[in-house]
């Protein structure tokens, strides 16, 4: 369908309004409107409004099917990803999954186990049409030592495929070994990474992170953050990080995720967190599928009585930036799960009711990360941009969010790419259970 010389003209497809720039159309209730496209020379070289019922000479007509930009998963861990058959989580537990992983990554996590690991889920996220990935990195020692010099040999043989970026992940406690921990942020900064922690409440949490926010500055790093990755209403890290970032007058981009003891907390009390979180410019990501499955997760034969989300509907009626994105991905803390952004964008629509309407909560997969990554042009459909793009069968968002859309087109650079999903097989040789 898509001519492989790079440059063609799509007529009638259906783009949205919050996911391009500079095009101007009428845009019918959903954000929808019909465009015709240019691509030439790898690039998209016009967006205009599709004069009804015609379609240009040599154009492709696309017949209103939904073209997006190409994904940007801000939040994910191919450190950890398809460990599952030979470490599952024993019992579905939060604790089940810390636990589990953290033996594996002791007994097994070499550079060859990784390197094969993280290329088999950047294969399945590229193939699912996604551009920019962040992974989290589990940077226990002697971990970091193994994990980080495999993610910038990753990131350079995935250079032009997928924008790889890294954040060094450990609890907020590790943080006390000063020497050791500012011996990380050197190494993250050598590797132009992220600066991340997972944060809970301990009782100098606030001095920890002041240590690390004065690292961050230190090195010229952004931050992000595990927040409250629990249903118990005290931890209320968000609000200590939000005040971290004000008090050291932090200028650098902050990603915090998960955040889930929030949707539990008093009114008054999550009032005043999310006043702080948007005038320190915090931006916040929610890991539905995880959540889903970790939250709530009874072990006395009951049924979860809520979803794990955090108040995404909230934080956007206050202009604080909000993105979702896929963590784990066949390991303790995720049994499922595949890389595929359009099926994070599918189950949040469903879990946390991004519609009714849909209004820009697409930029959730796309523009919004890009942004909290720095990452110029990526998310957005616009003339002069690159041509990297998905195109889809649905039509309108009940066609899109129906069907898992295995037969999408992805195209990158004008051109479309081969979609064939690495076979899990390829990955039996790891999995032999220790
Ligand atoms: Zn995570």
């Amino acid at each position: 369908m898509i001519p492989n010389t790079g440059s063609y003209h799509f007529a009638n497809a259906r783009v949205h309004r919050s996911l391009t720039s500079g095009f101007d159309a009428p845009f019918d209730g959903d954000g929808f409107a019909l465009a015709d496209i240019s691509v030439a020379d790898s690039k998209i070289s016009s967006i205009g409004a599709h004069a009804a019922s015609k379609v240009p000479a040599g154009a492709i007509d696309l017949g209103g099917r939904i073209v997006l930009p190409c994904f940007v998963d801000c939040h994910t861990h191919i450190d950890k990803g398809h460990i599952w058959p030979r470490k599952p989580n024993p019992d579905g537990t939060f604790m089940g999954a810390l636990n589990a992983t953290g033996a594996d990554r002791v007994a097994r996590w070499s550079a060859e186990d990784l390197a094969k690991r993280m290329d088999f889920s950047l294969r399945s996220a590229y193939a699912h049409g996604t551009r920019a990935l962040r992974t989290h990195i589990d940077s226990v020692a002697p971990q970091e030592e193994i994990s980080w010099p495999v993610f910038e040999a990753m990131r350079e043989a995935w250079r032009g495929r997928i924008e790889l970026q890294g954040a060094c992940l450990l609890g907020i406690e590790g943080v006390r070994d000063r020497k050791w921990f500012d011996r990380l942020a050197k190494r993250v900064a050598a590797a132009k990474g992220v600066l991340g922690v997972v944060t809970y409440m301990v009782p100098d949490l606030e001095e920890l992170l002041d240590h690390v926010f004065a690292q961050a500055i230190k090195h010229g790093l952004d931050l992000d953050f595990h927040a409250d990755e629990t249903d118990d209403v005290a931890a209320i890290s968000l609000k200590k990080i939000a005040e971290a970032a004000l008090w050291n007058g932090f200028e650098g981009k902050i990603l915090v995720g998960h955040c889930c003891s929030l949707a539990r907390q008093p009114d008054l009390e999550v009032l005043d967190t999310l006043d702080k979180v948007a005038k320190a410019g915090l931006v916040i990501v929610s890991l539905p599928m995880c959540n889903l499955y970790l939250q709530d997760r009874r072990s006395d034969g009951t049924t979860p009585r809520w979803r794990g989300v955090t108040l995404l509907h909230e934080m956007k009626a206050r202009d604080i930036a909000v993105a979702v994105a896929s963590d784990n991905t066949r390991d303790p803390f995720y049994a499922y799960g595949d890389l595929d952004m359009l099926e994070v964008y599918r189950m949040a629509t469903r879990i946390l009711h991004f519609d009714h309407p849909v209004a820009d909560w697409p930029q959730s997969v796309a523009t919004t990360p890009a942004k909290v990554m720095r990452l110029d042009g990526f998310g957005t459909l616009a003339a002069g941009g690159d041509a990297d793009f998905v195109l889809f069968k649905g039509r309108s968002w009940t066609e899109l969010l129906s069907r898992p859309e295995s037969d999408r087109i992805v195209v990158r650079g004008g051109r479309a790419i081969d979609r064939q999903l690495p076979d899990y097989a390829e990955l039996d040789e790891l999995m032999v259970a220790s």
